[in-house]
């Protein structure tokens, strides 16, 4: 059912209307029925009493005369009262005397008239009758048909009461004229609200059209969204206001509209002006973008063809370089007349500086490339500084220099790059000693820092290179880390030099996590520095050294360069050491004098050889003069190797040690030690400098087959005599192939594998042996792994990783020092086939040479024992090894039954690994005494068990039992005092 709200405004207003005027309507019709039925009534009640009341008078002559029948006339004129059914008149006594009765008399009308009677004469008689004594039916105003109005009068005679006029009325007519108003007002009330609501259909126009017409409006525009329609204004009440406002807010709208359409024309037009500029901007950038694509391209191939030209520069140079370097290095080891030597000397030089200039340009290219990766090792910070100082004593001596070195006493055992790091100080003090005319340079190594956390344990050190040379102005301080600058450039023409030195060291530094810095002042001097965290060692990478011995001990420092005082002061303080320190001879003479007689004498005095006034050699000789003074220990701290006379000359006077500066803590510490023990006499006459100068230890591998893969012939024949040197069998092939080749049918312990070679390079050869060994797992189950070193003039970033990814375990970078072989050959060969030795240079002249005594592949020795093996070791002996030969003989028949009863047992539990373990320590300890018999049953026995061949082996060790009674015969023959 439609509720009155959703009704619309037209009809609400309709209905409004409607309602209010048929409620009024109602009302007034009401109020009309009321009053109208009430004045009928009264009208009708009088109208009845005024004719009862003239039947009356008229009805009093007849009952005068008792003429009933005039009586009768008079009720006849009720005749024309068609509503008045019944009428009587009666005597006092109330005997109906005469009736009338209308003809039509219903039975209604009959109850009604005979219920009235009763009531009539139960009430009293009245003399007159007022309208008001009419009765009427109780059932309501209306008179409604059926209902009665009586009326009852006297016949009065004077004052005598004739009889009663009764009138019966049955309202008819009354009813009929109230049916009738009823009727009219009924049609008055339908046609006033059909007024009504014409006029409020008409009204409800005037106010529903605005708003129907906003309506339509507003639909229109929501579904044209048309703001240029308008409502038309009909009134000028407030609906006409409402149909303004609406107007005004579309104008508004629709001028809103048309400014937004004017702003969004003028925005399309500027982006499409920016979109454009942009089409052209982008157009551009990627045209630039292009040009930048094609220059990185071209810079990309340039640097690459740089990168190949260093390469191959480096190959180039390198090759020859070796060539050069190596034969200059054999060369002095030969006898030569003092002019060759100092000409083969200068050739040395020149191709050591040359191949540093090779080197800085590779680093310093490298290093712009990104490529340069820093090794990872264990190593002593003390030792790289004191390694770098030491290769720098002797310019320094010859400039008449003092180079110092200031380190913390105890160890410090770090992880890091130690090549990068020495490359590093020996640029730095390099430079120091090339600017510095006079006075000292000093090297120094201090702990700030040591964090010892759960997680981090690390040292943080401070590097420093101080000198007292030339100076840096101080607005070429930071030039001179540029690379190719220098700080002045006359300064090439003085001193030489590629201005590369510092560019590369920053940048190491760099990488090693620290800033390189400069402090200086021209004429003044300069310290170059940095700091670094470095990771600790796993462990410490020393014993720690006993200096009980020391404690307490007094020494006399006598040094006229206070730095050095100072350094020592702390060193010898750092052992518990009791020290003073005087800067000239005559100073430390009062000194000594006044201590020895106040019962504390110096022990030990240290002296420095070159001093302004009395120099070490001058006080030394005092010393010894003084017969109080005498068993005072004397260190002379030289700054070069005197010259022989004058080493001789300084052991007579009584000088118990020489040590070079800068003298290295461990040198000192040892000397101090040994003097203290007494094992160094004094007087020079056992004098044993420690380590002994110029003796050098060398290591020997005499049972290694080394493979030489190399096609350049002098290449081959530097190798071949650096091999020799350490006592290896060498075999060579021009290249790859061959080397194969010749893998199929031998068997070696090493590869030293040349890069780029013709037939097949040292890549394919490596990768191709590596499949072999893959597929003889695969076949046998036995895991062989032959070390191959790659050998490459490339000493440029990517060619390590190269060599490794083509399966080679290390690198060495042409041309090689004899020490960077003896580092991969104690890498890859196995500890038990190493022997070490003692030699000092003029012995190694003497020994036979190497080349000569090389065990020949393949041919097995004729006797038990090799003599010349043995001679040998007793060159060794006479070179200061004294009863090294007893030694090894006694070493080696200890041990050679338990490596033989090894053998057996390994035989038995067929554990084929340990078998040729033990047959290789066999065969090379056997080797180190001679037994080369033996050393060939070993080796043979060996590669049986490497390839898995324990059948044949039982009767083998059999063999290898007999040989060794026979060589042990003989070697005991050999020991001084026979055991036997
Ligand atoms: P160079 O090979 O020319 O020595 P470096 O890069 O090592 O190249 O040094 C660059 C320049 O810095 C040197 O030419 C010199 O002018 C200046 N320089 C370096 N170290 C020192 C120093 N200790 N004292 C004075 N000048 C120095």
């Amino acid at each position: 059912m439609i509720t009155f709200g959703e009704l619309s405004v037209k009809n609400k207003l309709v209905a409004v209307v409607l309602l209010t005027n048929a409620l009024v309507l109602l009302a007034v019709g009401a109020a009309l029925v009321v009053n109208e039925t009430h004045s009928q009534r009264k009208a009708a009640q009088a109208q009845l009493v005024t004719l009862a009341n003239v039947i009356s008078a008229n009805t009093v002559s007849a009952l005068l005369f008792n003429d009933l029948k005039a009586a009768e006339q008079n009720l006849a004129v009720l005749r024309a009262k068609p509503d008045v059914p019944y009428a009587l008149i009666d005597d006092p006594q109330e005997k109906t005397l005469v009736e009338y009765r209308a003809v039509e008399l219903t039975d209604e009308q009959r109850n009604g008239i005979w219920r009235w009677r009763q009531e009539l004469e139960k009430e009293p008689n009245p003399r007159e009758v007022t309208a008001e004594q009419t009765s009427l039916s109780k059932a309501g105003l209306l008179g409604v048909q059926g209902q009665m109005l009586a009326v009852k009068v006297p016949i009065l005679q004077a004052n005598q009461l004739l009889g009663h006029v009764e009138i019966y009325s049955d309202l008819r007519e009354l009813s009929e004229n109230l049916y009738r108003y009823y009727w009219i007002l009924s049609g008055l009330l339908l046609g006033s609200l059909a007024l009504a609501a014409l006029l409020a259909a008409w009204f409800q126009t005037m106010i529903s059209k605005p708003i129907l017409r906003l309506r339509a409006a507003m639909g229109e525009i929501a579904s044209t969204r048309d703001y240029a329609v308008r409502v038309e204004r009909t009134t000028e009440d407030e609906l006409g206001a409402l149909v303004d406002g609406f107007n005004d807010m579309l104008a508004q709208v629709q001028r809103r509209d048309a400014e937004l359409a004017t702003y969004n024309a003028r925005l399309e037009a500027t982006v499409a002006t920016r979109t454009h500029s942009l089409a052209s901007a982008n157009m551009e950038l990627q045209l630039t973008v292009q040009e930048l694509s094609d220059a990185r391209q071209r810079a990309e191939a340039a640097s690459q063809a740089k990168s190949q030209f260093l390469a191959n520069m480096s190959h180039e140079i390198r090759t020859p370089m070796n060539g050069v370097l190596g034969m200059a290095e054999l060369l002095l080891e030969t006898d030569l007349q003092p002019k060759q030597r100092r000409f083969a000397e200068v050739i040395q030089q020149s191709g050591a500086g040359l191949l540093g200039i090779i080197n800085d340009v590779l680093d310093f290219s490298k290093i712009e490339a990104g490529k340069l990766e820093l090794e990872k090792t264990d190593f002593e910070a003390q030792t790289v500084v004191e390694a770098v100082t030491t290769l720098f004593a002797e310019s320094v001596e010859r400039k008449g220099l003092e180079l110092l070195c200031a380190l913390p006493p105890e160890p410090i055992a770090v992880r890091g790059d130690p090549g990068r790091l020495r490359q590093v100080l020996t640029n730095l003090v390099s430079n120091a000693v090339k600017f510095t005319r006079q006075g000292e340079i000093v090297a120094r190594l201090a702990v700030l820092n040591v964090a010892d956390s759960y997680t981090l344990h690390s040292y943080t050190l401070r590097f420093e290179v101080h000198d007292t040379g030339i100076g840096i102005p101080r607005h070429l301080q930071e030039r001179i880390f540029n690379a190719f600058d220098q700080a002045d450039g006359s300064m090439t023409r003085r001193f030489g030099g590629t201005g590369l030195g510092l560019a590369i060291a920053r940048q190491l530094v760099e990488l090693m996590g620290g800033v390189l810095t400069v402090r200086s002042s021209e004429g003044q001097g300069s310290t170059f520095g940095f700091t670094l965290r470095l990771e600790r060692a796993a462990q410490p990478l020393a014993q720690p050294v006993d200096t009980n011995a020391l404690r307490g001990v007094r020494v006399l420092v006598v040094d006229d360069n206070a730095t050095n005082r100072q350094i020592l002061h702390h060193q010898l303080q750092a052992w518990g050491m009791r020290n003073d320190g005087v800067a000239s001879g005559h100073d430390a003479l009062a000194c000594l004098r006044a201590a020895q007689t106040s019962a504390d004498p110096y022990v030990i005095a240290l002296l420095d050889e070159v001093m302004v006034g009395m120099g070490g050699l001058e006080l030394a000789a005092v010393i010894q003069d003084d017969p109080q003074l005498r068993d005072l220990k004397l260190v002379l701290l030289t700054s070069s190797s005197l010259p022989g006379a004058i080493q001789e000359q300084a052991r007579q006077i009584g000088v118990s040690q020489q040590l070079h500066k800068p003298v290295r803590m461990a040198q000192l510490r040892q000397c101090l030690c040994h003097l203290l023990r007494g094992e160094i006499g004094q007087g020079g006459r056992d004098a044993v400098a420690s380590p002994p100068e110029g003796v050098e230890s060398a290591l020997e591998w005499r049972d290694v087959r080394v493979l030489l893969v190399e096609d350049n012939l002098v290449n081959q024949e530097v190798a071949k005599a650096t091999l020799a040197h350490f006592h290896c069998a060498v075999a060579v092939a021009n290249h790859g192939q061959e080397a194969i080749d010749w893998l199929g049918q031998h068997t070696c312990d090493l590869v030293l594998m040349d890069c780029q070679m013709p037939v097949m390079d040292g890549f394919q050869a490596a990768a191709c042996i590596r499949a072999r060994e893959r597929a003889a797992l695969a076949e046998t189950g036995q895991s062989v792994h032959l070390p191959i070193i790659a050998l490459t003039a490339h000493a440029i970033s990517g060619d390590r990783e190269r060599c490794l990814a083509a399966g080679m375990d290390d690198y060495l970078s042409k041309p090689f020092a004899r020490e960077d072989l003896t580092a991969v050959l104690e890498r890859w060969l196995p500890a038990s086939a190493r022997l070490l030795a003692e030699i000092s240079p003029s012995v190694a002249s003497s020994l036979p040479a190497a080349n000569d005594d090389l065990p020949v592949i393949g041919i097995e020795p004729e006797s038990s024992i090799d003599q010349g093996v043995l001679a040998k070791i007793r060159v060794l002996e006479s070179s200061g090894a004294i009863g090294l030969l007893a030694r090894v003989i006694a070493l080696y028949l200890q041990e050679a039954p338990l490596l033989i009863e090894r053998m057996r047992r390994a035989l038995e539990m067929h554990d084929g690994e340990s078998l040729r373990t033990v047959a290789h320590s066999l065969k090379s300890s056997s080797a180190n005494v001679g037994a080369m018999k033996l050393h060939g049953l070993c080796k043979e026995l060996e590669s049986w068990a490497q390839r898995g061949q324990m059948a044949d082996t039982t009767g083998w060790i059999v063999l290898i039992e007999q040989e060794f009674l026979t060589a042990r015969a003989l070697l005991r023959q050999e020991l001084p005092a026979n055991p036997d």
